[in-house]
Order: C-alpha cells, then sequence, then structure tokens
C-alpha cells in the first residue's frame, strides 16, 4: 500500500469522502487521490517521494510556478508583523489600487476570502442594486457553491453529476434562469420574456468549469448589448480567466467591459483570497456606503493581501502572457501531433495560459452539450496512464487545465512524451 493509499483510508474515517473540496477524491476517474507533500515551480511531489508536472495548479492560481520566492518571502515578512488585525492595513488600499489600475472596469473592489464569496456577493449587490430577484447564468457554467449559483452548475457538480444540489430550496432556485453558453438568441428570448425582472447575468467570459470552452466571435459583446438594453447588471466571473488570459483578464483580451467582475485564485497568489468590484455607481451600494450588506472576518488578511501584492507584482512584468501563451501553444501542438500519430481523435481549445483537452472527432468545442458527449473514458484512461508517468492533469473531464510560468521546454517535451506513449495504448 502506498503512503497515499494509507491517508486517503485514514482521511475517509474524519473528512467526507477524505477531501475538503469533492473534485480531489478521484470520484470521476478513479482511484486513489495523491497526497501531496511539498511544491516547487512545475512540480509537485507527493508524499511517497513520486515527483509530478504539475498541470493544475492549485486550480489556477500557481501561475508563476510553486512556492515563487518573491511571494514565499512577501508572506514570511508580512506574517512577522502578525496573522490578522480585523481592522484597516495599508496593504489593502495598495491592493485595491492595483486592482483597479490592472482591470480598469473595477473602479472600486471588496476584497474577500474565496471566489464563492466574491460571485454571492456579486449577485447580492446587483439584486440590491436593481431591485430585481432574477439572475441568469449559463449551464455548466460554475460560480462557486452559492445556493442560488448550485443550478446547472458545472466543476464537481458537473463531474459527480449533481449540478443541482439537494438542500438549495426550490424557492431560491426558481430566481436562477439557465441558458445555454454560446447561445445569444436564447438569452435574447429569454431577455424579452423576464428583462424586467433580471437583476444580472453572470458568465465565465471563457468557460473554464466544463473543460474550457472559449465565447464565440461576438459572444460577450452580445451579453453587454442585451444587459444594457434591459437594464440588467452585466457580472464577468473571472476568479478563473482574471490575470490568466491577459493581464487585465478575458474582459481586456476579448474588450468587453462588465458592470462588475468577480476575482479570485491568482489574485492570492495561493492564499485564500477572493474579490468583487465594478462600476462605483453599483458597488457605492455596498455597506458601509450604501445598504447591501457583506462583511468578512479576515476579508482584507495581511498575508492574503502580501501575497496577492507579490504576484501581481511579478505577473505585472514585461512579457510574462506572451511566454506562458508559447509555452501553452506549444504544449497543445506537441499534443495535438502525438495524438494524430496514434489515431487518437482530441480536439484543443486555448486561451491565453489556459486549455482544454477534448478526447473527440469534433473540430471544434464549443457548447456544453459538445464537452459533455466526448468520450470521457478515453479521458479517464488517459489521466491515469500519465498520471502514472509523472504527469499530473486535473481529474475530471470537465476542467481546464493550466500552465505556469515554470515549466520549461524540458517540462513540455517530457508532457508530449508520455502523451505519446499514452495515445499508443488507448
Ligand atoms: N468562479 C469560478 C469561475 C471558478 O472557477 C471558481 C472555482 N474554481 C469559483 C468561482 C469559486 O471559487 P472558490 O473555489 O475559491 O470558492
Amino acid at each position: 500500500m502506498t503512503l497515499s493509499e494509507q491517508l486517503f483510508e485514514r482521511a475517509q474515517q474524519t473528512i467526507p469522502g477524505g477531501v475538503n473540496s469533492p473534485v480531489r477524491a478521484f470520484k470521476s476517474v478513479g482511484g486513489t487521490p495523491v497526497f501531496i507533500d511539498r511544491a516547487d515551480g512545475a512540480y509537485i511531489y507527493d508524499v511517497d517521494g513520486k515527483q509530478y508536472i504539475d498541470y493544475i495548479g492549485s486550480w489556477g492560481p500557481m501561475l508563476l510556478g510553486h512556492n515563487h520566492p518573491a511571494i514565499r518571502e512577501a508572506v514570511i515578512k508580512a506574517a512577522e508583523k502578525g496573522l490578522s488585525f480585523g481592522a484597516p492595513c495599508p496593504a489593502e488600499i495598495e491592493m485595491a489600487e492595483l486592482v483597479t489600475k490592472l482591470v480598469p472596469s473595477m473602479e472600486m473592489v471588496r476584497m474577500v476570502s474565496s471566489g464563492t464569496e466574491a460571485t454571492m456577493s456579486a449577485i447580492r449587490l446587483a439584486r440590491g442594486y436593481t431591485g430585481r430577484d432574477t439572475i441568469v447564468k449559463f449551464e455548466g457554467c460554475y460560480h462557486g457553491h452559492a445556493d442560488s449559483l448550485l443550478v446547472k452548475a458545472g466543476s464537481g457538480a458537473l463531474t459527480l453529476g449533481v449540478p443541482n444540489s439537494p438542500g438549495v430550496p426550490a424557492d431560491f432556485a426558481k430566481y436562477t434562469l439557465t441558458c445555454e453558453f454560446n447561445n445569444l438568441p436564447q438569452l435574447a428570448e429569454l431577455f424579452a420574456e423576464k428583462g424586467a425582472d433580471i437583476a444580472c447575468v453572470i458568465v465565465e467570459p471563457v468557460a473554464g468549469n466544463m473543460n474550457c470552452i472559449p465565447p464565440n466571435p461576438g459572444y460577450l459583446q452580445g451579453l453587454r448589448s442585451l444587459c444594457d438594453q434591459y437594464g440588467a447588471v452585466l457580472i464577468f466571473d473571472e476568479v478563473m480567466t482574471g490575470f490568466r488570459v491577459a493581464l487585465g483578464g478575458a474582459q481586456a483580451y476579448y474588450g468587453v467591459k462588465p458592470d462588475l467582475t468577480t476575482l479570485g485564485k491568482i489574485i492570492g497568489g495561493g492564499m485564500p483570497v477572493g474579490a468583487f468590484g465594478g462600476k462605483k455607481a453599483i458597488m457605492q451600494h455596498i455597506a458601509p456606503l450604501g445598504p447591501v450588506y457583506q462583511a468578512g472576518t479576515l476579508s482584507g488578511n495581511p498575508i492574503a493581501m502580501a501575497a496577492g501584492l507579490a504576484a501581481l507584482t511579478e505577473i505585472s512584468k514585461p512579457g510574462v502572457y506572451e511566454s506562458l501563451t508559447a509555452k501553452t501553444t506549444q504544449l497543445l501542438q506537441g499534443l495535438t501531433a502525438a495524438a494524430a500519430k496514434h489515431g487518437v481523435p482530441l480536439c484543443v481549445n486555448q486561451v491565453g495560459g489556459m486549455f482544454g483537452l477534448f478526447f473527440t472527432t469534433a473540430s471544434s468545442v464549443s457548447s456544453y452539450a459538445q464537452a459533455t458527449q466526448c468520450n470521457i473514458e478515453a479521458f479517464k484512461k488517459f489521466f491515469h496512464l500519465m498520471l502514472a508517468d509523472g504527469i499530473y492533469l486535473a481529474p475530471s473531464a470537465y476542467e481546464a487545465g493550466f500552465l505556469s510560468l515554470a515549466h520549461s521546454e524540458a517540462d513540455l517535451a517530457a508532457t508530449i512524451a508520455a502523451a505519446d506513449r499514452a495515445f499508443a495504448q488507448l
């Protein structure tokens, strides 16, 4: 028995499913999750001492690679001054100033401690601001686990086949309307019918929780126009895409300005951080300025702010996104060629440092229906062959993959060589 297997057995005695977040349990791919001892650069090391090239990157935050010295040192320095104050500190202003500079549609920003808190709070604000109750989300998009958002959700909810969770009262869920991602006529119809009741539309501008699906050309612009026409708040959930697809997020990449934006992951450099922000006229409705209540004991935590500031400072340096994008393209070209060599049908999607692999004969994947029709059995086999060969991919066919700046030419070559061996066995 490996140490990971022993730990998994032990964990299941006291932690539901042995994990603190469902996708980690390997339920959809089978087998035992590897328990991690440490991580550095492009690599993670399990408790049995095995090294893996990591394409999860803590589900996105590790854009600079694991254990980056600038972030580590900032955290140590901040920790020497105390762990939490529950009172304002200067790092919070620095963070707000940096975020509003890098993402100009965010004229004001409030820090929270997770992506879930960010989206939940943004939705409450949109409802409070518009005086309307109904929200619109898209099938397969995941925005964290707040009640209103666990309707036809992606990520673990999709992986485990429970997109509508028990425990969410039907009376709440009825205020969440869903549409197909990348289907603008369907949303236009919904607005025509219910536009006066719709407080907001929330979208992952690049869907990353049903694998990786970019918006069709003009789609985000279409969302903007419909929200303008009906007076609804447009929320870009950039928890995943923020600082991942471009320095200013997907809104900079596609040139569309939302009213509110949510951030997480990279903005905390690995610490538990989220943020929501947007137009001043809307943000001024948040307490204590306005009547919409939102708060947090650990919000703006000094250690988390130090980590986030260090991460954002590093990724603001010239050439970061060119390098990240080029590495990702190189990886996908190699994987595509290796799959073709062995006659394995594979389609890939990429936006900046974010990618998706689809086992399908389709030449492109742009919808939830297409993503869920891919060959899941082929993915599972590929996942386990890669894991055995020291490549750590997300243990689900419905998650995006992430590269970091620490991934070297040699790492990419080793990954492509491992995939070549895996494809030969599919
Ligand atoms: N929004 C998106 C787009 C996400 O990908 C996630 C998490 N993967 C969340 C929200 C929720 O963030 P958290 O897990 O930090 O609550």
